[in-house]
């Protein structure tokens, strides 16, 4: 099976049970995106490409740790060999931060509201990223939202300001107001990723109370203004209830304006608990549709420096899986 499909498939399964030695450094926990709050992950890897999968010992997927890294995962019959890679931060090579950790919102997706987890000041931070230097390339930034949108973007702001003398990319994820991608192009911030979270505004109105899509689409264009082409990314649930038709429309839109989408397969989690995750065939259709659209639109992920498309533990990534 090649990667594209294996990867696919395993995406579809979202879990694994670890089986042989315990995962130990090789254990991710994550304050933000999909997993927030769980029992961890593991990034499994395979020649250089890599899939991020929950950790759940109820799950059907088993991944032995032969130890020293070394995993392997029967599948359908066969045995898929590679490696765990030690996360810095959150993911692999990146420390990607979360500032808050709690939300006035309630995206119902969303494991960070009523979380009650505290707020980060830039110093932490920023000692974070110095205990991390000698393993990562770029550094992430994303929160909740505490107290208020204002609120979060000067947090944000003056923590990317304590970055900037480290020298590293610097991507930022935040709910943004009109004047977000300016502030933060002016911090020295070189990526930033405003989620549109569903591919049709009534399925954001039902998952997203009291966001304001129609302002995530101007933000994004102002962006791409600013950070360009591939340096600006938007995650797009799949799952929500969405038609392959309304996905396509929604990955089209954000090609044109130079936006690389980002495809994320729903985790119930949450509110939305009951829901299933999408099958890979799903998933591999999908991805078809976004390489196609990228590809006319002259967008290329491998020059994604940050977050997600740099990342690509939880989605197909076109040009990097
Ligand atoms: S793809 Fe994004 S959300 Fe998933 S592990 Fe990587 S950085 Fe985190």
């Amino acid at each position: 099976m090649d990667w594209l499909n294996l990867k696919a498939a395993l995406l579809a399964e979202g879990r694994v049970k670890i089986a042989g030695l315990p995962p130990g450094a090789f254990l991710a926990s994550s304050t933000a995106g999909p997993g927030a709050g769980g029992k961890g992950s593991v990034f499994f890897s395979v020649e250089g490409r890599r899939v991020r999968l929950a950790v759940d010992p109820d799950a059907s997927l088993v991944l032995i740790h032969e130890g020293k890294g070394n995993a392997a995962i029967p599948f359908r019959g066969g045995m898929v060999r590679g490696v765990l890679e030690v996360p810095a931060f959150h993911c692999p090579r990146q420390a990607y931060i979360t500032l808050s950790e709690d939300c006035i919102f309630s995206c119902r997706y969303c494991a960070v509201p009523g979380s009650g987890g505290r707020t980060k000041t830039a110093a932490e931070v920023a000692a974070m990223v110095r205990s991390a230097l000698n393993r990562i390339d770029a550094v992430s930034i994303t929160s909740g939202v505490a107290g208020s949108v204002e609120e979060e973007e000067r947090r944000a702001l003056d923590v990317v300001r304590a970055l900037t003398p480290f020298g590293l990319p610097i991507g930022v994820s935040i709910y943004p107001t009109r004047n977000t991608p300016r502030l933060l192009w002016e911090a020295g911030a070189v990526e930033v990723k405003f989620n549109i979270e569903a591919a049709t505004p009534g399925l954001f109105a039902e998952v997203c109370p009291g966001l304001d899509r129609a302002l995530l689409w101007e933000v994004l264009g102002a962006s791409v203004r600013l950070f360009g082409k591939n340096h600006v990314q938007s995650n797009v649930i799949v799952g929500l209830g969405e038609s392959d038709d309304e996905m396509e429309e929604t990955i089209g839109r954000l090609c044109r304006m130079g936006v690389i989408p980002v495809l994320r397969p729903l985790t119930p989690s949450a509110g939305l608990s009951r829901s299933r995750r999408p099958t890979a065939s799903r998933l591999l259709g999908l991805h078809a549709v976004a390489a196609r659209e990228m590809a006319a639109a002259g967008l290329d992920a491998k020059r994604a420096l940050t977050m997600c498309a740099a990342c690509t533990g939880c989605d197909l990534i076109p040009g990097r899986d």
